[in-house]
């Protein structure tokens, strides 16, 4: 046995030439069985994220060399094990990828990805997705089933929690800063740099009715304008695997879509890195009645340019046979064991296949202070104020404050879903934290209820202590497992008797404040209405308590706005700030008007829209104008506009830029979001804030589906969120000849 066959030189700093080089020398003294032993990737025991679990004969199966890759295991000294199987006991000593889903934090973890967005902040996003890695290798692992970037429109979906909301120009700058951050400066750069997997390619999150796994149909406009940018986005960061989705899009599931997986991602988009599965997708062809078979399940998949099948078993079958029937070519077989051997190299894993195997590394980067000041940053960024009628927030420390709600107490519900190994401690609870900060008040605990039984037995304790109290702060929301993979909801209202809860303590008369936990937008028409001041907190982290605490008593002054819109009511969905106009819009100035696109119980417009957030200061905007009314050639335009800071303290604002076309060749969103800045301003501060246009921002598809500009001409929007926006006639068109 002894050591490894394959250890080759460093590859560090190496150029793409010498990884070939080596990656065709090696798969040169492969045999068929060992080309096909690393498309192959199996869960460990130590987490199943699926409907099947480890195999009994895992590591026969890796010792013998047909095993690419480990997934789901956990700890330094289990993968070091695993890794020794493969390169003490295979032929060829070939290293195995580690992968595991580190969405939003290893051990320190950071707000869900939907709260991360309402941040508007790449830097900070990075930063979270570079100490994840960090953590993460230091734990063992070399790849993550991350960044998730599927745009989501329809919150009963759980697992519109994972991405970055609705928007394709946000969700591709998130895409890419997350990619940045995971992957480093370079795949493989230093021992913190792991292997990013984009997924769910494609358009997973237009799941019919929100049902998780449910087929997506939709035209080939929206699926490249509207959906495909973000995964676009993070193979144009570097990103070198790519996870293919569970659903069909238009009749072929995505697994066996070739169309998808090699067209558009190869043809097009230039994509080098490898494909895999998720999950056991390619024996579920079977069950989409696209595949009679699991041997015909994975020539399909193998032939619409799926690399590496996660956990089904079926290469690990089938492909040997498929090529002994000619079924499936040699060829074939060696493109995606190539891929993969790459990113191997890449990893510096020939170099040394436990680079990521450091004990001392593992004890030492867990759950680190500066981590976990990383993930408060994110957590304060990430909460949105939704309302704050009379500055009823920030509270006053030192006063007599009612804490109550099936939530003030959570502690592993801070942390939302795919919380990885955020398990292995206990987070403050936000009723922990108030207390902390307030050691000189008075603060009364009563739950009230549960997050979803009909039970009101305990909404007296809470009256009584609300009516105690000077104000009351109300832990609402859904717990962690409400949210996420298979967690669909076919009511996006608070869960059981919350509202009720509230209803009664209105009774009161106190100022109540709402903490709102959550993995999706949630119709809060009627507990906004009661509230006095909303807090949207998301599922906010290992440090998300200390967050909300400080925010609600003036600590820090809020600054997020929504990554997705807030729906009135589920009948409004799906509802979005980019829809289009219709030949018979809706005029608010007149809203009794028959004929027109309406409902007849309900307003168009949403609770709270996209980019929406308030802040303890107030910001005005002036002076918005354009340096060019026309756009030449290879040019660009400056559109400025001045915000103040007209409050009384520093804030935060995140100033928005928009764009509409009058008309054109095809019809377009009402508003496409372009630009956005983060600015910080003193009370009473004025700054220009300047972005950008150029041809890019412009294009879209043409009639015949390629892309281009048009004349316009075009009218540029800024402000604080997609409804209260600025135009003052800033119009401009594009140069003749450019279109
Ligand atoms: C999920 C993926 C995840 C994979 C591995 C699947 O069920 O859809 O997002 O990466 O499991 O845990």
């Amino acid at each position: 046995m002894g050591e490894t066959n394959a250890v080759m030189s460093p590859m560090q700093g190496s150029t793409d030439a010498a990884v070939t080089a080596r990656v065709e020398a090696l798969l040169g003294r492969m045999t068929l069985e060992e080309k096909i032993g690393q498309t192959i990737l199996f869960t460990s025991s130590d987490t199943i994220t699926g409907p099947t679990g480890a195999r009994a004969d895992l590591a026969d199966v890796i010792a013998k060399g047909n095993c690419g890759g480990i997934f789901n295991a956990h700890g330094v000294a289990n993968i070091r094990r695993y890794q020794d199987l493969a390169v003490k006991k295979s032929r060829l000593g070939i290293p195995l990828l580690f992968g595991s889903d580190v969405i939003h934090g290893y051990k320190t973890i950071f707000p869900i990805p939907l709260g991360e967005a309402a941040s508007w902040d790449m830097k900070v996003i990075e930063a979270s997705a570079r100490t994840a890695a960090i953590e993460a290798s230091a734990g063992g692992l070399n790849w993550t089933f991350a960044p998730m970037v599927d745009i989501a429109r329809d919150p009963r979906w759980g697992r519109i929690a994972e991405g970055s909301g609705e928007d394709p120009f946000l969700g591709s700058a998130i895409a890419r800063a997350r990619v940045l951050g995971f992957q480093g400066e370079h795949l493989g750069a230093d021992h913190s740099s792991i292997l990013a997997c984009v997924k769910h390619f494609a358009a997973y999150g237009a799941a019919q009715a929100g049902r998780d796994y449910n087929i997506v149909d939709m035209s080939e406009r929206t699926l490249r304008e509207v959906y495909l940018p973000p995964y676009k986005a993070a193979i144009d960061a570097g990103a070198m695997s790519v996870m293919a989705s569970f659903n069909e899009v238009n009749g072929i599931p995505v697994t066996a879509n070739r169309y998808l997986l090699t067209r558009v991602l190869r043809d097009e988009w230039g994509f080098k890195g490898f494909v895999v599965t998720d999950y056991t997708g390619i024996n579920e062809l079977v069950k989409h009645g696209i595949a009679a078979d699991e041997y015909i399940a994975g020539k399909e998949a193998m032939l619409a340019g799926v690399d590496m099948d996660m956990q089904g078993g079926v290469y690990l079958d089938y492909l040997k046979k498929m090529v002994d029937r000619g079924d499936v070519s040699v060829a074939e077989i060696n493109q995606a064991a190539r891929r993969i051997l790459e990113v191997k190299f890449k990893l510096g894993l020939f170099d040394d296949p436990y680079r990521y195997c450091d004990e001392a590394r593992e004890a030492a980067l867990s759950r680190t202070p500066e981590h976990l000041q990383a993930a408060y940053q994110m957590a304060f960024e990430s909460l949105v104020l939704l309302k704050n009628n009379g500055g009823t927030l920030p509270l006053k420390l030192g006063g007599k404050i009612a804490v109550v709600g099936p939530l003030a107490e959570a502690q592993s519900d801070l942390l939302g879903t795919w919380s990885a190994e955020g398990y292995t401690h206990s987070p403050d609870s936000i009723l922990t934290a108030v207390r902390k900060l307030n050691p000189n008040g008075e603060i009364l605990y009563s739950k009230g209820c549960d997050v979803s039984s009909g039970d009101e037995s305990g909404f007296e304790g809470a009256v009584k202590a609300v009516e105690n109290a000077d104000a009351a702060v109300l832990v609402l929301g859904e717990s962690a497992d409400m949210s996420g993979e298979a967690a669909s909801r076919s009511s996006i209202s608070l869960p059981g008797v919350q509202t009720k809860l509230l209803e009664r303590l209105k009774k009161t008369g106190k100022p109540l404040v709402i903490v709102l936990l959550n993995g999706r937008p949630l119709a809060i028409e009627r507990e906004s209405s009661l509230a006095d001041a909303v807090l949207e907190a998301w599922h906010p982290g290992s440090k998300g308590a200390e967050a909300v605490a400080d925010t609600l008593f003036g600590k820090c002054n809020p600054s997020g706005k929504l990554p997705v819109t807030f729906p009135r009511n589920l009948g409004q969905v799906p509802i979005y700030y980019g829809e289009k106009n219709t030949g018979r819009p809706f005029d608010p100035a007149n809203p009794c008007e028959k004929y027109k696109s309406k409902y007849i119980d309900c307003p168009n417009d949403p609770l709270y829209p996209f980019g929406f957030g308030l802040s303890y200061t107030t910001f005005e905007y002036s002076k918005l104008r354009l340096d060019h009314k026309t756009l030449d050639p290879n040019g660009s335009i400056i559109a400025s506009v001045e915000v103040t800071n007209t409050g009384e303290r520093e804030g935060a604002e995140i100033v928005q830029l928009y764009l509409r076309t009058h008309s054109g060749s095809v019809t377009r969103p009402s508003l496409e979001l372009k630009g956005f800045q983060r600015v910080t301003l003193k009370p009473g501060e004025r700054r220009e804030v300047q972005f950008r246009i150029g041809e890019s921002d412009l294009v879209f598809l043409h009639s015949d589906m390629t892309w281009g500009t048009e004349a316009g001409p075009f009218e540029v929007f800024i402000g604080p969120n997609s409804r209260d926006l600025q135009s003052e006639e800033c119009v401009f068109t594009v140069a003749p000849g450019r279109q």
